[in-house]
Order: structure tokens, then sequence, then C-alpha cells
């Protein structure tokens, strides 16, 4: 078992040059996109593989801004009172049909009595987005996913993402969250980052635990007071 705890200030220098780069060049792909789609039925038949390529690569571009711009400064952003049930209940909603694709069971225990929080509601979202779709992706045959609402103390709360996948090697654990670290043959290597990066902005912890082969948890805490 092996804990990794993150590394922030770091981060933020990095995660904001990244977001400002992502920001600007979300919209030439945007129009490269909408350019792209016009010229698709006028294309010749010898023409339309190139196309498809084209049309992957432009996807894969957007996919890596909109991780990165998720690392935009959320203390820009104005922070509200949310219940984090209700967050943590929209994230499991939005992701129930890729958790039925995946033969994944996402199973939330005692949210209901945990304090609203001070926060930015999309970037928690996205948050715990990312995290859960890790997990998905540590359990190639499915499973269960547990996310678990906790009060360490008087001051934090606690949302613990458990999954019962491949988990990850010891000495690969420093290494996440890292830009563009990945395993994936599709990875992006972003999601931690930003996920790190979203959760220092709230003055709260991430950490990861994880033995590899049995599975890993992420624990995120998050301070009830403050920042409005
Ligand atoms: P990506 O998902 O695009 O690879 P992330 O930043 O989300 O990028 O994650 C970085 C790496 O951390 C992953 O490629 C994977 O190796 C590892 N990882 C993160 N979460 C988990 C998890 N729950 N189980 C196993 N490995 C994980
Ligand atoms: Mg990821």
């Amino acid at each position: 078992r092996k804990t990794m705890l993150l590394q922030a200030e770091k981060l933020t220098a990095v995660g904001q040059l990244a977001a400002s780069i992502a920001h600007e060049i979300r919209n030439p792909l945007t129009s490269l996109k909408g350019f792209t789609q016009l010229i698709e039925k006028t294309l010749p038949e010898v023409n339309k593989h190139y196309f498809a390529i084209m049309k992957d690569e432009l996807k894969r571009i957007e996919l890596i801004t909109s991780e990165l711009l998720y690392l935009a400064k959320p203390k820009a952003q104005e922070f509200k009172h949310e219940p984090i049930w209700k967050i943590i209940q929209d994230v499991v909603m939005l992701m129930s049909s890729q958790a039925l694709i995946n033969k994944v069971e996402l199973r939330t225990f005692h949210l209901e009595d945990m304090p609203a929080i001070p926060c930015v509601g999309v970037q928690l979202k996205q948050v715990f987005i990312n995290v859960i779709k890790n997990a998905m992706e540590a359990m190639p045959n499915g499973g269960a996913i547990d996310i678990v609402g906790s009060r360490p103390s008087e001051d934090f709360i606690m949302i613990q993402v458990i999954d019962y996948g491949h988990g990850i090697p010891q000495e690969l654990i420093s290494k996440i969250g890292s830009p563009f670290y990945s395993t994936k043959e599709y990875g992006t290597g972003l999601g931690m980052m930003a996920t790190q990066q979203i959760i220092h902005a709230h003055n709260g912890t991430l950490e990861l635990t994880s033995q590899d082969g049995q599975g890993t948890t992420i624990h995120i805490c998050l301070p009830i007071t403050g920042k409005l």
C-alpha cells in the first residue's frame, strides 16, 4: 500500500498555462470542425478514407483540449454552497449508460447526511467524472465501484471512490497526475492533473492508495467552511 499526495503548488502554474492554451485552441478548432462537416458530402469516394482519419484526429484534439480546460482557475468562478450528494448523484446519472455498457455498478454510501460545501459545482462534477472514469477503465470485466461519504473531522468531509480493478504497481503511483502520464492506449494523461488542480483550488486534499491487482481508492477531502 502506498499513498500519493498531490504537489499542488507545482501544478498550479502548469495547469493555468495549459488551460489558457486549451482555451486559445478551442475557437479555431470549432471552426475547423464546422467546415469539415460542411465539405463531407462533396468529397469524392477516393478521399473518404483520409477524411475519416481527419475526423478522428479532430476528435482527439477536442478530447485533449476539453480535459485541459478544466484546469482553468476555479478561483475566478463563484463558489456556492452545494450538497455533495446532489453533485455525485448528477455524475452517477450522467455516467449510468457508460456504466451499463461496462457492466459496472456505481454504488453510493452515506452521502445523504453530508453537509453542503462551498464549491464550484461543475468543477467538482468534473473531478468525480475523471475519477469514476478511471475506476471503470481499471475494471475491464466490470464489477462494483463504491462511492463512500464520511466526516473525518469537524471541518472536512471525505469522499472515497473505491474500485476493485487492476490496481497500480507501487513504483508508478508517484507518476500519476504528472502532465500526459498515461498507461492507456487512448489516454490523455490529463484527467488526474486536472482533478488535483480542482481539489487544490477548493483547499482540499487528494490521496490515492492502491494495491496491485486488487484495486484503487481515491480519497478526496473537502473543507466545509470558507471560500465564499
Ligand atoms: P488517462 O486516464 O487519460 O490515462 P489520468 O490522468 O486520468 O489519464 O490517469 C493517469 C494514469 O493513472 C492512468 O493512465 C492509469 O495508469 C492510472 N490510474 C488512474 N486511476 C486509476 C485507477 N483507478 N486504477 C488504476 N490505474 C489508475
Ligand atoms: Mg483518466
